[in-house]
């Protein structure tokens, strides 16, 4: 850039120049022809105009040259002017104000090089080179450059080459300008699409790249890598029972903690909802996904105690390997996925990988959501009835109603339906259809045979998520007619781990209005004894499993002692003992011994179609043989 200074310079110059070259001609004039008076007048008179026309020419010049400095001074654009012969380097005040640097910093390509970012000299050559070929018909780059201060500011820079008769560049002009703050914005932009708000890891666009590159570079070098599909159990039940900032935080939590803990080599991205994926670059054998899989399941199901309360989650994990599995991302992760769905079905907090065999069992695990979206509709549900005999006496104590779907004369257990039930939500409509029709039975049998022991339905705990569950319940019981001690609820330990909020409440609120709870599956889960004390629950019963093992020759002594202290512990709490699944008689005696007081099980009767059941227990009160 020029100075004002270098401007009228150059134009005085140019006058002294014109004038001398004028008065040399006279001169000549006068020396080879001689003149008299009137040609020196005419002379001097003609040399005065051509003086004044160049000063007057010489003052609009300057002037030009002046508002092109200001507008230089005064633009927001840094100018440049650059002789790409001899590389030197012309920068206008403002280019340099935008750097930082003094006057005259920066004389050739050479110190204009030096300062641009490494990872962009090599686009900003090819820019500047194509452009001087030809090929271009401006110069355009957008690069980073070294400010005064060290940091790197974005600049875009913008130019046009000044070519002889031959298209040779002998000249370059062009201006630059700071777009650091746009960059800056374009770069938080790019980070928030590719990045999840809540947790600050990658989300699932970035991972769809993550995955194509880490492919890519497995193939190169023919390296396994592992897709790890991580859920979170019963997340669903915390967002709904803790509210969703609980929810929230306990995500983050996880987030961090994983993050922290990960093996080399791997990457974490939130997939959505309670859903991560670590993706295993280099992983040699299956086996070294598995190790590393298994201690991120510990690592989740390690209590977060710096949340308002101490917080319980596990999670299941499902791994896909590349190439083993699948080729390709989008199949790696729907594998990852079925494998995760397995992991789940065999009760959460595990790990599981993926196999052939998984794809035939999702197929018809869809195809039985499909069936049991119509079971209802289509009358193919009924209920069933098991007796509860008083362990002493024989005598009837109550009844549990169990659920039974027949589609197409084939009778689907239980054990299969319910849980896609749950997992559909499918649960809420069914869970009501078994309280009408238990409420119907019950009335029905009344009006047969008169007052009639308590009937025991099943709630999944997947029916406290919504809100006012007892009262509808009870308003059901209200709207038959029935006392509420004509029902008895049935519900697992799951129920209740996560029962700080709402299910607990539900549960106080149907032992007040009368109707008794049972604790289903006793010793199944993890709720230790003494938890039991704070429970509203009025019935335990002890889970089918210890009761095998009564009789059993190895596990005898264990378990007798166990299902003892069991009762002998309920019995101090004031709790009803209900033996589930006595199948022999050896077993009820054992039961006796032990004081147990109702017992369950084939050996008494099999759960029994209404009329069946009512024939046996109800028309004529039997005792036990
Ligand atoms: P549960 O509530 O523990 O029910 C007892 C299960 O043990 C029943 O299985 C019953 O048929 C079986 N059982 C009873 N005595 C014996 C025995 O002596 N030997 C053997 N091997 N089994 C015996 P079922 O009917 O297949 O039900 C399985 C589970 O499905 C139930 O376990 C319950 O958790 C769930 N379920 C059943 N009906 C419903 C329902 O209406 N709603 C909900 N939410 N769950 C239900
Ligand atoms: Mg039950
Ligand atoms: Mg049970």
């Amino acid at each position: 850039m020029f100075t004002s200074e270098q401007n009228s310079s150059c134009h005085q110059r140019l006058g002294l120049i014109a004038s001398l070259i004028a008065l040399l001609a006279v001169s000549a004039w006068r020396f080879i022809v001689g003149a008299d008076w009137l040609v020196n007048m005419l002379l001097a008179f003609t040399l005065s105009g051509v003086g004044l026309l160049l000063w007057f020419e010489w003052r609009k010049l300057r002037r030009v040259r002046q508002a092109y400095d200001m507008a230089m001074l005064a633009a927001h654009d840094g100018f440049w002017e650059w002789n790409p012969i001899t590389k030197e380097l012309r920068t206008g005040s403002r280019l340099l104000e935008i750097l930082g640097y003094q006057h005259d910093f920066l004389p050739d390509t050479h110190a204009w090089l030096k300062l641009v970012h490494p990872d962009d000299v090599a686009p900003y050559n090819k820019a500047v080179a194509e452009h001087l070929k030809g090929k271009t018909t401006y110069f355009y780059c957008e690069y980073r450059v070294r400010a005064s201060n060290g940091s790197y500011i974005w600049v875009a820079s913008r130019g046009i080459a000044v070519r002889d008769r031959r298209g040779r560049a002998y000249q370059m002009v062009g201006s630059v300008i700071d777009i650091t703050q746009q960059r800056n914005h374009q770069e938080t932009m790019e980070f928030l699409a590719q990045h999840d708000e809540l947790t600050g890891l990658p989300n699932r666009l970035m991972l769809a790249e993550k995955l194509s590159q880490a492919i890519e570079e497995a193939k190169k070098n023919g390296l396994r890598l592992a897709v790890c599909f991580i859920d979170l159990d019963r997340f669903k039940n915390i967002n709904d029972t803790l509210g969703h900032r609980a929810g929230d935080q306990l995500l983050q939590n996880v987030a961090q903690r994983v993050v922290a803990n990960l093996p080399a080599n791997c990457q974490l991205f939130r997939q959505g909802g309670d859903e991560f994926i670590v993706l295993m670059n280099s992983i040699p054998v299956l086996s070294t996904a598995l190790t590393a899989a298994g201690q991120l399941r510990e690592l989740i199901a390690t209590p977060f105690s710096s949340l308002s309360a101490d917080f319980f989650t596990s999670a299941s994990i499902g791994i896909s390997l590349f190439p083993d599995d699948a080729v390709d991302g989008e199949t790696l992760l729907k594998n990852a996925d079925t494998a995760m769905y397995e992991a789940k079905a065999a009760g959460g907090n595990a790990v599981r990988t993926h196999t052939p065999q998984m794809n035939q069992r999702l197929l018809s695990r869809v195809t039985l959501e499909t069936q049991l979206r119509s079971a209802l509709q289509n009358n193919e549900m009924s209920l069933h009835f098991q007796a509860q005999v008083d362990a002493a006496s024989g005598c009837l104590t109550g009844a549990e109603a169990l659920l039974r779907w027949h589609h197409h004369g084939q009778a689907i257990p239980p054990d299969q339906f319910i849980p896609v039930a749950e997992d559909t939500g499918l649960i809420i409509s069914i869970g009501d259809w078994v309280v009408d029709r238990a409420i119907a039975q019950i009335l029905e049998w009344r009006h047969l045979y008169g007052d009639i022991p308590p009937i025991a339905i099943n709630l999944s705990p997947r029916q406290f998520w919504r809100p006012a569950l007892s009262h509808q319940v009870l308003r059901k019981l209200r709207a038959a007619g029935l006392p509420t001690s004509a029902l008895e609820v049935e519900v697992t330990e799951s129920v209740l781990l996560h029962a700080e909020a709402g299910s607990l409440d539900e549960l106080e609120n149907f032992r007040e209005s009368g109707v008794r709870i049972a604790l289903d599956d006793f010793g199944t889960g993890y709720s230790s004894l003494s938890y039991l004390r704070r429970l509203p629950i009025n019935i335990l019963k002890i889970d089918r499993s210890f009761i095998i093992d009564l009789t059993s020759p190895k596990e005898s002594a264990t378990s007798q002692a166990l299902v003892s202290a069991i009762i002998a512990m309920a019995h101090s709490l004031s709790l009803k003992v209900i033996a589930e699944g006595v199948e022999t008689p050896e077993q009820l005696g054992c039961l006796q011994e032990l004081k147990c007081d109702v017992i369950q099980g084939y050996l008494i009767s099999r759960p029994l179609p209404p009329a069946e059941f009512s024939a046996k227990f109800l028309v004529d009160r039997k005792t036990l043989g």
